[in-house]
């Protein structure tokens, strides 16, 4: 497949609707160093910007109709503005839908996506796409809001629109994140602080292991952790689990709760301490971090799987200095803090450990912090 480049976006776009596009706006996916199953609890999450990212063509139309072409879907979805399309193209769609709920005056458009992100990977090709969707039709109309509007407009485009659960890390770091930095999100009060995160200044790289499978048990078990977690909540006398403490934890009575409430309690807490050794550039310590997170995610939380519990062993035998899911579970992609240097041999003992059970072969990529999303 040829890069995905401005040049090649645009080219798309003429291709499928047949005259120039106005511009060109790009979001990226993102992967999250620590912080998982904690957003919705109102914890602490700490994502970087992925320099993949979702490229999106884009020209205005007067006559209601939307048009979107996806080269990943290799389709053309053509529709009215106020509807929300069925499949992949609800997301663009749900996206217009929600900006007009806020009262955007849209009269039609045309948009031809590309993306580096990988799809359903756990990396959120969904908010690159919502967003850089969001931010383009924004800056078309003089941009009547600001980036927290946008993030909420694209939360609720996936949770009401899209009908996928989704807590508000993804749009946030996919509009916020700045370069060489991590963003630790505060899910109570939606606040942002920017970290340092000179990885290779550190002498080190990230490697993130998509394993390529998604196991379909995966979307009844988000509902159910959230209503597990709110149980949890609820016998604690606490609004969420970010008020609970690591001792009230482990007095919920029912063993299933407590686990749970005990793997939330704890990684808001890994999560405060990763951000404090990142801002004072100690990296090599954090990789203990990222081991008992995994653990927490794959024994509380029960929310790893064998190619991931695999991933995680196989790149810490390799090298690795910290291994762990992430993203939401049961598939998807795993990530593993690496010595500069030894980003093959993890690649290589991963890989090895696949083929050694008939799995399909992982993808890798090296992840580097980039920015927010941008015109280009
Ligand atoms: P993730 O966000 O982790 O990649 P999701 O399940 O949240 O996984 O979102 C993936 C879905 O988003 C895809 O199944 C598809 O419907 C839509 N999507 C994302 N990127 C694209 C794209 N470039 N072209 C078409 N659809 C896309
Ligand atoms: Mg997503």
């Amino acid at each position: 497949m040829d890069a995905v480049s401005k040049e090649s976006v645009l080219q798309q776009f003429i291709d499928a609707c047949g005259y120039p596009a106005t511009g060109v706006w790009a979001a990226p996916g993102r992967v999250n160093l620590i912080g998982e199953h904690t957003d919705y609890n109102g914890g602490l999450c700490l994502p970087v910007a992925l320099e993949q990212r979702t490229l999106v063509a884009v020209a205005l139309r007067s006559d209601g109709v939307v048009r979107v072409h996806s080269r990943q879907s290799d389709e053309t979805y053509t529709g009215s503005i106020g509807d929300i399309a069925a499949g992949w193209a609800a997301y663009p769609t749900a996206v217009l839908w929600s900006l007009a709920l806020e009262g955007l005056p849209l009269g039609g458009i045309d948009l031809a996506v590309d993306s580096s992100v990988p799809v359903g990977a756990g990396l959120s090709s969904s908010a690159a796409l919502t967003c850089s969707v969001a931010l383009a039709v924004n800056e078309l109309h003089d941009s009547p809001f600001n980036r927290d509007q946008l993030v909420q407009a694209c939360i609720r485009a996936e949770n009401e629109g899209v009908g996928a659960p989704t807590g508000g890390m993804d749009q946030t770091i996919a509009l916020f994140a700045q370069p060489s930095t991590a963003l630790l999100l505060d899910c109570q009060d939606g606040s942002t602080e920017p970290i340092p995160f000179d990885l290779h200044g550190a002498g080190f790289e990230l490697i993130v292991v998509d394993t390529r499978v998604k196991h379909s048990l995966a979307d009844g078990q988000y509902g159910l952790r959230r209503a597990q977690c709110l149980d949890a909540a609820t016998a604690l006398g606490v609004d969420s689990l970010r008020e609970a403490t690591a001792n009230q934890a482990e007095t919920v009575r029912d063993p299933i709760l407590r686990a749970r409430a005990r793997h939330v309690v704890t990684e808001i807490e890994r999560t405060r301490r990763v951000a404090e050794l990142l801002r004072s550039n100690r990296f090599s310590d954090i990789g203990e971090l990222l081991d008992n997170s995994h653990a927490s995610l794959r024994d509380d939380f029960e929310v790893s799987c064998e190619e991931l519990d695999v991933a995680v062993a196989a790149a810490r035998r390799g090298g690795a200095i910290g291994a762990r899911m992430t993203g939401g579970g049961f598939g998807g992609s795993a990530i593993a803090l690496v010595p500069e240097g030894s980003g093959a041999e993890v690649i290589g003992s991963v890989s090895r450990e696949f083929a050694a059970r008939g799995w399909r072969a992982p993808h890798f990529l090296s992840a580097t912090a980039g920015g927010s999303a941008t015109r280009l």
